[in-house]
């Protein structure tokens, strides 16, 4: 679907004929400088853009990955009562999506239909087990766990005054790439959860706290609590800016208002939890942000020395993007820095100022690689996720509308997020016949006995309570599950512990 517009989108920045590599080591021929001094004299001064390069490489990538599935479908589909089907289906499969189809379903096509709605839900548990396994082995977007860009950061967040940034996103799958696109920041420096409508648990924040606390005691680990640093909370509600009233948040009637305020109500009972529950003076930043999903602009409500911030004002990403292009990067500096600081005058802590001052800078770069990929709007402005992720997970996941999150321990404690996901696959999958594929996922650490198989349990359980709630699309074949487990203190990626597709389990159904 979107894939061929984005290749050809990918062009608009690389430049059609210019190999990347050529483009990107400049040795490129004449026609090849051109091209790029064009490319690059629209770039905003700030704009990064070889790592925009980079994370568009990757998203292509991935997303052609699970878009090739339905067209290789149907040409398989068309081949099902040919006498060498298997042979020929196999050799297709593995010559487009880079792995063959489940032997079994094969089999039976000269006695039935080919099941269709099986073979999709397997090629999309395939395609995201690929994606998984690509991500923790090669770490392609360069934000893991010890590598510079990590360490840098997290330097950055201590000079700031922080110890640890918790950043919850709305679940809506065009937030999935908050972290690593929108906001740039390197996803091993962060805590993200996300949620429907971004209302976070706070019983669970505040555990998160607790954690983390205890670790700085035990462990100087972020670091020591002599150090004058703190826990930082941010919400990331959404907008559109173009269909305002359609393409919001589901989850606040696409009233970005609403969504803001939610968000800064959720914010504020969590530091009231942590200032009556902790003695010392106990307490936590708060910081609340907005992100328009057809831009990728995101907007930033300036907090004063207390948190307290006015719903009504904000720093505008797009407005800096605009009234910086003609600066050099000290003045761009400067000019954003008396932007925060006009919002509330005096007020607001030096890091927190310079927190902001960097995610703006960061979020520049990917304006531009908005409006250089995608003419400066998204053209998928809804939904258009290729499988909800449920559990407890899903590090690797940085794509936008890649995935639905239902972060949940239970479905009946999660079950608004994923009916609202459930919702959405309906529209978007049932609709044209095809099943609403669901990675189960529970991470768990290695270093405790029992608990890798206490997560397999968990998945079986939460597997078991979907297809009890969801009964009507299991049984039509229309929604299917793949169970997986990661250790968390390892690298590895997930490793797959069952599907609804297993052969045994296909019998009963
Ligand atoms: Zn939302």
């Amino acid at each position: 679907m979107g894939y061929q517009k984005q290749a050809l989108n990918r062009d608009r920045i690389l430049g059609p004929t210019a190999p990347r590599k050529r483009f990107l080591s400049n040795t490129s021929s004449e026609s090849q400088s051109s091209n790029r001094k064009d490319v690059v004299s629209e770039l905003h001064p700030l704009t990064n853009q070889s790592d925009n390069i980079r994370l568009l490489d990757y998203e292509l990538q991935v997303k052609r990955r699970f878009d090739e599935i339905v067209p290789l479908l149907k040409r398989i589909s068309a081949l099902q009562h040919h006498n060498d089907f298997i042979p020929q289906a196999q050799q297709l499969a593995k010559s487009v999506l880079g792995f063959e189809l489940p032997q079994y379903i094969l089999e039976k096509a000269w006695v039935r239909p080919l099941d269709m709605r099986a073979l999709f839900a397997w090629c999309v548990f395939q395609a995201h087990q690929y994606s998984s396994n690509q991500f923790f082995n090669s770490d392609p977007l360069h934000g893991s766990e010890k590598t510079q860009p990590a360490n840098d950061f997290q330097t950055f967040l201590s000079q700031c005054g922080f110890h640890l940034l918790d950043v919850t996103p709305c679940s809506d799958g065009r937030l999935a790439h908050s972290i690593a696109y929108v906001l740039r920041i390197p996803f091993s420096t962060v805590r993200r959860r996300s949620h429907a409508g971004a209302l976070f648990d706070v019983e669970n924040t505040v555990n998160r706290w607790i954690k983390t606390e205890h670790s700085r005691y035990r462990h100087g680990n972020p670091n020591s609590p002599n150090d004058d640093t703190r826990y930082l909370k941010v919400v990331v509600y959404h907008f559109s800016s173009l269909s305002p009233s359609h393409q919001g948040c589901a989850a606040h009637g696409s009233d970005d208002s609403k969504a803001a305020e939610a968000g800064y109500q959720r914010l504020l009972d969590f530091r009231e939890s942590i200032e009556k529950s902790f003695c010392c003076g106990a307490s936590v930043d708060l910081l609340l942000i907005g992100l328009d999903t057809d831009t990728d602009a995101i907007r930033v409500h300036v907090p004063d020395s207390n948190s307290h911030i006015d719903l009504k004002k904000w720093v505008s990403a797009m407005e800096i993007y605009e009234g910086t292009r003609n600066l050099t990067y000290k003045d761009s500096i400067e000019f954003i820095e008396q932007k925060i600081d006009e919002k509330s005058p005096g007020k607001t802590q030096k890091g927190i100022v310079a927190f902001i001052t960097k995610i703006i800078v960061n979020n520049i770069s990917q304006i531009d690689y908005v409006r250089q990929a995608h003419n400066g709007a998204y053209p998928d402005a809804g939904h258009s996720e290729r499988f909800i992720g449920v559990g407890i997970g899903f590090k690797e996941v940085h794509l936008r509308n890649l995935t639905y999150f239902s972060h949940l321990d239970t479905v009946e404690e999660g079950s608004p997020d994923l009916d609202v996901g459930i919702k959405i696959f309906k529209g978007l999958n049932v609709s044209r016949d095809l099943p609403i594929p669901v990675v189960i996922r529970f991470d768990y650490s290695g270093k405790v006995p029992g608990a890798k198989a206490r997560a397999i349990a968990d998945c079986k359980r939460v597997n078991n309570a979907i297809s009890i709630r969801y009964k009507e699309l299991v049984n039509d074949g229309l929604l299917h599950t793949c169970l997986t487990v990661r250790d968390r203190d390892k690298k590895g990626s997930a490793e797959i512990v069952g599907s609804s597709l297993d052969p045994a389990i296909k019998e009963e159904h």
